[in-house]
Order: structure tokens, then sequence, then C-alpha cells
């Protein structure tokens, strides 16, 4: 894959660069973790350095096509670029994608500066990965660029029909997407051991590949979160009325015996927070995970898997850790995925945090700084997990 580093000479041209500043917001609008957007400023810098007109675009939300409501508006993502460029020249927001605004604007814009065109998904033929759509946005510019590694794996316009309008001169991965991808396949490849996968997180469908792919590479594997619950289950335990995937219970027992067979040491939590309902406005209790009575959700690990865990990964050289251990956003049940963040940070191991929850559970526990390295795009490396070519990568080789 070649890096914006590999252009012979970009200087002076207009670069568009698909970014993926699809940051979190809280109830007011505010942005609450804005890690995707510094990841992008290497690259937006390298452009300006050397004066380029830059184009950035980024999807935000799921809006619904052709309605510009506000609160899908990339003008929030504007106001903190400006402070987190510092730089003094002018940075601008079309008030459309490819509209008649962004048109005039693009054609306004002079060297080092920088235009923003609005929400990518405000027009439908982002996800279709519509080939005309493309081609109005590929129009814009002499040079591609993909930064976006959250949205790699989706084929959606600007990611995939777009990099097909380049050729090999003109298109290229930004550095935070080249970053990504090689502390991903460096990891997977050679990995220290032992090599610890601690996967969390509300369901087993959503990582059964990965977790599969994950058997052939990892010395143990620890669930938490709401999958565990499919495990244990699967295993003739009385869950309660905790999340399970009932139509997952053999893929579950399959795991196990392939776990077994291969020797990877495979850990299930050993006691549970359990709520009779999904509230934190209710009674709460620890229980061993035999002892979930019936009417009972677990909602949290309990304190005696924290340290079960914690013995697990004391001796780990690498850790990939992609999920929560329970539903961390009410605080009342984010203890267990606090401490498994502490943990993992406590390690001498190279870690590896990947997935939008499990970041922000790292940022709340204040250990980011203390993780190897923490993933802009959940989705997009779990497919590099399963081994999954990812669309928008694939599409900067051709
Ligand atoms: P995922 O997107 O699959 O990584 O899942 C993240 C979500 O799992 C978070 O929103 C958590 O609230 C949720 N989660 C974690 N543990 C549980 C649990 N025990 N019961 C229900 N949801 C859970």
């Amino acid at each position: 894959m070649r890096t914006i580093k590999d252009l012979v000479d970009i200087s002076g041209k207009t670069v568009f660069i698909r970014c993926d500043f699809n940051v979190p917001k809280d109830e007011d609008g505010n942005i609450t973790d804005d890690r995707r957007m510094r990841g992008a400023l290497q690259t937006i810098r390298y452009c300006l350095d050397r004066n380029c007109k830059v184009i950035l675009a980024s999807h935000f939300d799921r809006p619904t096509p052709g309605v510009y409501e506000e609160q899908y508006s990339l003008a929030t993502v504007v106001t903190r670029l400006k402070t987190l460029l510092k730089i003094a020249s002018k940075i601008t927001l079309a008030n459309d994608v490819v509209g008649v605004d962004a048109q005039a604007k693009v054609a306004e814009l002079k060297n080092g500066e920088v235009l923003v065109l609005e929400n990518l998904r405000y027009e439908a033929g982002e996800t279709k990965n519509d080939a005309t759509f493309a081609k109005q946005l590929a129009d814009m510019a002499d040079i591609y660029i993909n930064d976006a590694f959250g949205a790699c794996h989706r084929a959606h316009a600007s990611i995939e029909a777009m990099a097909h309008l380049f050729d090999e001169n003109h298109k290229a991965a930004g550095f935070l997407l080249a970053k990504e991808v090689n502390f991903f396949e460096k990891t997977l490849e050679k990995p220290m051991r032992p090599f610890v996968a601690v996967v969390g997180g509300s369901k087993v469908s959503g990582k059964l590949e990965a977790l599969k792919q994950l058997l052939d590479k990892v010395d143990k594997v620890i669930i938490g979160g709401g999958m565990a619950f499919t495990f244990l289950k699967a295993q003739g335990y009385e869950i309660g009325n905790s999340l399970v995937e009932d139509n997952l219970l053999d893929e579950a027992r399959t795991i196990m015996i392939k776990a077994r067979k291969q020797g990877v040491k495979f850990y299930l939590p050993v006691d549970f927070v359990i709520a009779p309902e999904f509230s934190d406005k209710c009674v709460a209790k620890y229980v061993p995970s035999q002892e979930i009575p019936s009417g009972w959700m677990g909602l949290d690990i309990g304190p005696a898997s924290s340290r079960l865990f914690r013995e697990v990964i004391n001796d780990a050289q690498t850790i990939i850790w992609n999920g929560p251990m329970g539903v961390y956003e009410m605080d009342k049940y984010a203890k267990g995925s606090i401490k498994m963040s502490h943990n993992i940070a406590d390690t001498h191991a190279t870690t590896i945090v990947g997935g939008g929850d499990t970041a922000d559970v790292a940022q709340k526990a204040g250990d980011v700084d203390e993780m190897t390295f923490v993933s802009t795009g959940g989705g997009a490396s779990l497919e590099l997990i399963e081994g999954k070519l990812l669309p928008g990568i694939e599409a900067l080789k051709m």
C-alpha cells in the first residue's frame, strides 16, 4: 500500500483527504473524544506544509440522505479542527457536499487553505458506493488520500468508488491509515508471546469470525461483557435474563472445543454484577456465575473475575482488547471495564485497544497514554483480525 510520502510531488496540488471525523458527542452536541481528529492532523499538516489546497471529507453518524439536519453537520468538527490545527490560514465548511456551495468554494480555494465538505452521508450516493457521486468528488481534486481507517471496511463512494478514479501515482494512504494497518499486520504476524485476546461487548455474533481467527494466533482468550452469557449458557449455566444469542450456542461450544484442542486457555467471568432490570436505578449485587437468579441479568463482571483476569494477563507480552466487560455507559456497571483497562495498562505487554467503546473505556479510565496503540477503528480493526480484505485498502492498491 502506497502512502502519501510515496507520491512524487504533491506540492501545490489540490488534495482530497477522506478522514474519519465520526467522533462521539454528548447529548449537548459537544465532542467528547477527538482522537480520530488528532489522528488525522499529521496528514493534513503534511499537505499544508507543501502548500496544497486541502479538501477534507468525512461522514458523521447516520443522517437521512437528502435531509440536511443540523445535528449531523460537520460544523462542530470544523470548529474543533481550527483549534487543533493551530494555523493562521483559512478553514471553511461548505454548506453541501458536491452542490453549488461546495463547487464554488473548491473553485475559490487557495494554496495552504482547507475546505471541509459537509457530511458525506447527506448524499444518498455515499453509502451506495455510487459511481456518479464518486466522480463528482474526484473531479474536485488532483490527488486522493484515504486516512479514514475507521471507515475502510465499508465499500462507500468516498472510500472505494472514488479511489478507483485515481491512478497509483495520484492516490495513497494517509499517515494514520498506514500506521493502523502496519500495527495490526505486524502484531498479528509475529506477536511476542504469551499473546492474550480480551474480547467483550454485547454480542458473540459481531465478533464470531474474529474470535475464530484469534484462536489460531493467541495463547489465551478472556471473554467478558454480554457475550460471556452465550458461552456460559452453552456450558449449561443458568443465566437469568442476561443477554444471550440462543442461535449461537452450538458455535459457542465449537469455539470452546477448538480452544481446548489447540491448547488455547479460555477464560470466562466467574462472577457478575447483576440487577433485576437494565437500569442503574435499581438494586445491584455480586453473585458467582453459577448463581444468577432467574429474572436477574448480568451487567458487569464481578471483582473475582477482575482479579482472575489480572492474573491471566500478568505474563502477557501482547494483548489485544476489543469490547467492554460490562454496560460501562452506566457508572454502576463500569467498574469491571475500568479495572480491565487499568490491568491491561499495568502490564509490560504491547497493548492494542480496538473499537470505539473500548477506546472510550480506556479514555475514561485515564489509561490511553499507557496503551501501546489505541486504534481509531472498531469494525475495521476486527475485519483486519478476521483476515478480511478491506475495500478502502484494496482500492488504494489497484
Ligand atoms: P460491542 O459494540 O459489541 O463492542 O458492544 C459494546 C456494548 O456492549 C456496550 O454498549 C455495552 O453497554 C454492551 N455490554 C457490555 N456488557 C453487557 C452486558 N452484560 N449486557 C448488555 N450489554 C452489555
